[in-house]
């Protein structure tokens, strides 16, 4: 896996504006082509390859843009990010994937003085990570899916070594916010024994909150129009009783 090979382009396949869900106040996302995991849930499966690609109706995935190119569609959001704090966040796919494009517009967009947020699933180089993302990003959102090495590799195709390492890493060295993020996806990592195991890892490591994601099962559309077909097939919401069961894994 190689990690920030395009340098000068980026590979984006979706610009989300007026998100309130993606860090503090309105925010403009951006979204990464590529990811390193590949997790049989994915809601964005259209973000998964590091390739610009068709859909079934042959209209194109993934565009390339210059710095330049995303922080002219980036900067017209600018006096809203000024007026309620908020500011533009990374996500993906993975970002980190495209490390030294990602870097390059962190910095252009701490030059303006936009609040940066970063959402990533933690499979990252992490040294890479320090040095070339870290001291341009004002928030990070650290997805923990699964505590079970099997359970990763089974559901996510790798193992969640490097994640719970480079997770440990950040808390010592980050100097912002690091919020872990627990997706809820049924039957997988809302088992018992997958809750109270990653309660019990934050517990280790002082961490007293976290976010948690209930699934979603509107992604089930997107593969359809892609032609993909899946391995996890669940259409429904959760109820609020089966959200507040997982969130008491984490409520002392
Ligand atoms: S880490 Fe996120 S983007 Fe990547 S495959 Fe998993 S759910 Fe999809």
């Amino acid at each position: 896996m190689n990690f920030g090979d395009f340098g000068d382009k980026g590979l984006i396949f979706d610009i989300k504006r007026d998100s309130s869900e993606d860090g503090p106040g309105i925010r403009t996302t951006v979204f990464f082509k590529g990811c390193p995991l590949s997790c049989i849930w994915c809601q964005n499966p259209e973000g998964k390859k590091l390739l610009p690609e068709p859909d079934v109706h042959g209209n194109q995935i993934g565009t390339w843009y210059s710095i330049d190119e995303l922080m002219y569609h980036l900067l017209q959001d600018k006096p809203f990010f000024e007026t309620s704090g908020g500011g533009v966040t990374l996500s993906g796919g993975e970002a980190t994937l495209q490390m030294e494009f990602s870097s390059k517009l962190l910095q252009a967009l701490k030059r303006e003085g936009i609040h940066t947020a970063l959402e990533t699933s933690g499979f990252f180089p992490y040294l890479k990570f320090k040095e070339k993302m870290l001291p341009w990003l004002d928030l990070i959102y650290f997805d923990l899916k699964l505590i079970d090495e099997t359970e990763s590799k089974q559901y996510c195709g790798r193992s969640n070594k490097t994640v719970l390492e480079n997770f440990t890493q950040l808390l010592a060295d980050a100097q912002i916010p690091v919020i872990p993020r627990i997706p809820l996806i049924p039957g997988i990592t809302t088992t018992e024994e997958n809750l109270k195991g990653i309660a019990a890892f934050l517990k280790q490591h002082g961490v007293k909150s976290c976010a948690l994601m209930p699934y979603n099962p509107l992604w089930l559309g997107k593969l359809k129009k892609l032609g993909i077909t899946t391995r996890y097939e669940n259409s429904r919401f959760m109820t609020a009783s089966e959200q507040n069961a997982c969130a008491d894994y984490f409520i002392k």
